[in-house]
């Protein structure tokens, strides 16, 4: 039997850090390869082999692969929503042709199972925007979210024409203290935490209504190698599964914050991330991914916010 030798491309992000440091206690630290254009990050070190690596660099790839003999890998470089406004040919460019690079390595070379994620942001201001269905109108509006649709036709085109076993999910926006998020329209809801516990105040950059799915980090990086870890028969999505665990408001999650931090204000500002924002679902139906592959949250926004505060 092949030995699993995973390669995490983007391991030194808001994901990549705690998904690199699961997977290093599931299938041992060397046989854990992380990966990053950044500096090794500081939770990183020490705990396996890193490697410096552009993905856009495809013959650098090809040879890392191919010298670690890796069987999986995990692309989670990306240009994210914000950013990606901001340089959308760059967005487009990086986020497709790390991809194509990733995905046609693993056909020549056999990989045995590729993770690449998606995002809600697939979803545009045609799509229903309350449970929005995993299969619907999808009409991005961002570039970050036509490269993220695209990405998944070229996922399942890979799968179905090629057989290459590649998996992939829909994330909300992600919560977490380890990592530091990476340019998200979802970002407030990390920052919040930051300043109500520095400051006592936080002036968001959405509106107090603005609804959005979310997910504590906790049970995003389960949901990935719960995901990666099932029967190849149970996978029948192999463009993205909708993922799902909470929605809620500017103002519903400041609620909560208040029974921490009684003292704690905030006021709004939006800015263009609320343009974004605006086109995106309040909340998901991940009903596919619970049936096929038994997909269960743990956390909900009191759960979360209580656990961020005895972090942070
Ligand atoms: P991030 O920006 O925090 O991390 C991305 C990492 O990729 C960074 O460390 C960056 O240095 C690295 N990178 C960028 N270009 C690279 C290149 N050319 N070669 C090698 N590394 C490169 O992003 P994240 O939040 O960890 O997101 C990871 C993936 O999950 C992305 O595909 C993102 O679109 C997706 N996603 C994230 C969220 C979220 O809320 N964080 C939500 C939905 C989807």
């Amino acid at each position: 039997m092949k030995k699993d030798k995973i390669l995490v491309i983007g391991a030194c992000g808001q994901i990549g850090v705690e998904l690199t440091l699961a997977l290093r206690k599931m299938y041992g630290d060397a046989n854990v390869v992380a990966s990053d254009l950044r500096e090794e990050h500081e939770l990183l070190k020490g705990t396996g082999p890193y490697v410096s690596l552009d993905v856009m660099n495809k013959e650098m790839l090809h040879v890392l692969i191919i010298r670690h003999n890796i069987t999986q890998v995990y692309l989670l470089a990306a240009i994210l929503s914000a950013t990606g406004e901001k340089n959308p040919l760059l967005a487009w460019h990086i986020n497709m042709q790390s991809l194509l690079n990733v995905l046609d390595i693993a056909k020549e070379e056999n990989i045995d199972k590729v993770y690449w994620p998606s995002s809600i942001a697939v979803f545009g201001p045609n799509s229903p925007m309350q449970d929005t269905p995993q299969h619907t109108i999808i009409e991005p509006t961002t570039i970050y979210g036509i490269s993220k649709f695209a990405g998944e036709r070229w996922c399942e085109y890979y799968n179905h024409r090629y057989g290459v076993d590649v998996r992939s999910l829909r994330y909300p926006g992600l919560i977490s203290y380890k990592s530091a998020p990476g340019g998200g329209t979802t970002d407030y809801a990390v920052e919040i935490f930051h300043e109500a516990k520095e400051h006592k105040q936080y002036t968001c950059f959405l509106s107090e209504n603005t609804y959005l799915p979310m997910m504590y980090m906790p049970d995003a990086i389960r949901a990935t190698i719960e995901l990666m870890e099932a029967d190849a028969s149970k996978i029948s999505v192999r463009s993205a599964y909708n993922l799902s665990s909470m929605s809620f408001s500017p103002k519903e999650i400041a609620a909560e914050i208040k029974k921490h931090v009684p003292e704690f204000t905030i006021s709004y500002e939006p800015d263009y991330r609320q343009q974004i924002a605006d086109g995106w679902p309040n909340s998901m139906d991940d009903s596919l991914a619970r049936a096929d592959w038994g997909w269960k949250h743990e956390y909900d926004l009191a759960k979360m916010t209580a656990d961020m505060f005895k972090n942070i």
